[in-house]
C-alpha cells in the first residue's frame, strides 16, 4: 500500500470498496444480459445460506473421519453433497471436497498418472480447457500430450483419427470434454479404444454438468468413461467448486487420496449447504431447466444466423448444450466484438476457433444462455436479444444507444427459476451469518 494513505483515506477506500461492490451487484444482477458460458446464479435460497460460519473453518480429511475438531456438522452436509452427487449422476462414487473444476482435473489426474506420462487431449483452440494442456495442469503435473484430431465440419473430434492417434501413442489418459462445447463427444467409441489398450478416460463435464443432470446430455458415467470431473457453477447452478465422480471404486480409493491430503487442505466448506440445496433443487427441476436452456440456445443460433451472423453448425443444428458459438473474424473479430456488446450491457466473451493461433484476438465469441434461462427467459427473448446484438455488431449502431433499451427489457427477468426462494422455508434466520451479528 502507498504510505501516502492515511487513515482518513483508509475510510474513504473502504467506501469506494462498497461502493464498486454494490455497483458491481446492481450492474451484472439486473442491467446486464449475461451470456458467458460458464457462469450462472444460485437460488436465493442457495445464496442465503452461502453466507455461514463454515468460511472460515477448517475440515481435512476424508468425509466422515475428519483429522480437525468442530467438523460434525459440515461432515454432515459433506456426505449429504456426495450422495445426492450420485444420485443425480448415478455414481457410485462422488467427491464434491475438490474446491474447483481446475482441482477436480488435478486430482483426477494425479490419480491415475506418473510424471512422463501420455494424455491425449484436444487442442485449446478446440475447445479444450487450460487444465487439459501442457499451459495448464497437465504441465503442472509434468505430463506429455498429444492432441486429438478435430474434425472442423462435424465440430467433433475426428473419431477416426483420434482412434489411430490413441491406438499408435498409446495414451495413459485420454480426456474428454471441454470448455467451447457444442456437440457431444463420442465417448463410448473412444472409451472401447482406450480401454484396449489400457487407457482410462476422464470426461470433463464442467460446462454441461447441469445439462447432464437434466438428461438432456448424454452422462459420460453411463457411456463408459471411467472418471467425471466437473465445476459446479456453470450449467450446474451451484456455488463455485469441483467435483470428481466414478463407479470404479478401485478408482476411488486412489480419487480420495489425490483429492487429500493430494490436492487440497480446506474445502471452502460454506459451499456445501448451497451445493446440496442446488442438488436437491436440480432433482426437482432440472429436466425442465435443462430442456429449456437447449431449446433456448437452439432459437438464439438461428435467431443470429437470420440477422447475418455467421454461427458455427447450422448443418447440424447449431449446438446440443447452452452454448452458440459465432465467427465473427468478418465482424473486428472476438475482442472487438465482445467490447461493442459489453459497451450495451451483453455480456460475452471472445473465444478461439479451430485454427486460431492468437488466443488475444481470436475469431469467435462463445454465448452460454443458461443463466439468462435461469432467469425466465424463453425463445422469445432470444429473438430479441439476437436483435440488440445484430444492431450493434451487423448494423453497427452506437452501444450506447442500445444499452438504455437493455436495461430495460431486463427489468422483465430478474425472478431466478428452477430454484427455491427464501419464502419456501420457515425458520432459516440463522441459516445466513449475518443474522448471528444483528
Ligand atoms: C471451466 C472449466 C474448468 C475449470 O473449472 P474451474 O471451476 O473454473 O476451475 C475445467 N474444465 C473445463 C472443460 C472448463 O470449461
Amino acid at each position: 500500500m502507498s504510505p501516502s494513505i492515511d487513515d482518513s483515506s483508509l475510510i474513504d477506500l473502504t467506501r469506494k470498496v462498497l461502493e464498486i461492490v454494490s455497483t458491481h451487484n446492481r450492474w451484472r444482477r439486473l442491467e446486464t444480459i449475461n451470456l458467458i458460458a460458464s457462469e450462472n446464479v444460485m437460488s436465493p435460497l442457495a445464496e442465503y445460506v452461502y453466507l455461514n460460519d463454515m468460511m472460515g473453518r477448517y475440515a481435512e480429511g476424508p468425509t466422515g473421519n475428519k483429522y480437525y475438531q468442530g467438523t460434525k456438522y459440515m461432515d454432515m452436509l459433506e456426505k449429504i453433497c456426495n450422495d445426492l452427487m450420485c444420485r443425480l449422476f448415478n455414481a457410485k462414487y462422488a467427491d464434491v471436497r475438490p474446491v474447483s473444476g481446475t482441482v477436480a482435473n488435478i486430482a483426477a489426474l494425479y490419480a491415475i498418472t506418473e510424471a512422463g506420462d501420455l494424455v491425449a487431449s484436444l487442442p485449446i483452440s478446440a475447445g479444450a480447457h487450460i487444465s487439459h494442456r501442457k499451459v495448464g495442469a497437465v504441465g503442472v503435473l509434468r505430463l506429455r500430450t498429444v492432441d486429438l484430431p478435430w474434425d472442423p465440419e462435424t465440430l467433433n473430434i475426428d473419431l477416426d483419427r483420434a482412434v489411430k492417434v490413441i491406438e499408435e501413442k498409446k495414451p495413459k489418459v485420454v480426456i474428454l470434454g471441454a470448455s467451447v462445447y457444442l456437440f457431444p463427444h463420442p465417448m463410448k467409441e473412444i472409451a472401447d479404444v482406450a480401454h484396449s489398450i489400457g487407457a482410462l478416460v476422464v470426461h470433463d463435464s464442467a460446462h454441461v454438468l447441469g445439462l447432464i443432470a437434466g438428461k438432456v446430455f448424454p452422462n459420460p458415467l453411463e457411456n463408459e468413461c471411467d472418471i467425471m470431473t466437473a465445476s459446479t457453477h456453470k450449467t450446474f447452478p451451484g456455488p463455485q467448486g469441483g467435483v470428481v465422480f466414478t463407479n470404479r471404486m478401485d478408482l476411488a480409493e486412489k480419487l480420495d487420496k489425490a483429492v487429500f491430503p493430494g490436492v487440497t487442505s480446506n474445502y471452502h466448506q460454506h459451499r456445501y449447504p448451497s451445493l446440496a440445496i442446488t442438488a436437491i433443487e436440480m432433482l426437482k427441476y432440472g429436466e425442465e431447466y435443462a430442456r429449456q436452456i437447449v431449446r433456448n440456445a437452439q432459437k438464439l443460433a438461428e435467431a443470429l444466423a437470420e440477422r447475418g451472423f455467421k454461427v458455427l453448425g447450422e448443418p447440424l443444428g447449431y449446438t446440443r448444450t447452452h452454448q452458440v458459438l459465432l465467427d465473427v473474424s468478418k465482424l473486428g473479430g472476438g475482442a472487438k466484438c465482445a467490447s461493442l456488446l459489453e459497451e450495451a450491457n451483453i455480456i460475452v466473451n471472445k473465444n478461439m476457433l479451430p485454427g486460431d493461433k492468437a488466443p488475444d484476438n481470436p475469431s469467435g465469441i462463445r454465448i452460454g444462455v443458461q443463466e439468462m434461462t435461469r432467469f425466465g427467459m424463453k425463445e422469445n427473448e432470444m429473438e430479441t436479444i439476437a436483435d440488440f446484438m445484430a444492431k450493434i455488431l451487423i448494423e453497427g449502431r452506437d452501444p450506447a444507444e442500445v444499452k438504455p433499451k437493455v436495461v430495460e427489457f431486463r427489468k422483465e427477468f430478474t425472478k431466478i427459476h428452477y430454484g427455491f426462494s427464501i419464502k419456501d422455508f420457515e425458520n432459516i434466520k440463522y441459516c445466513n451469518i449475518i443474522s448471528l451479528l444483528e
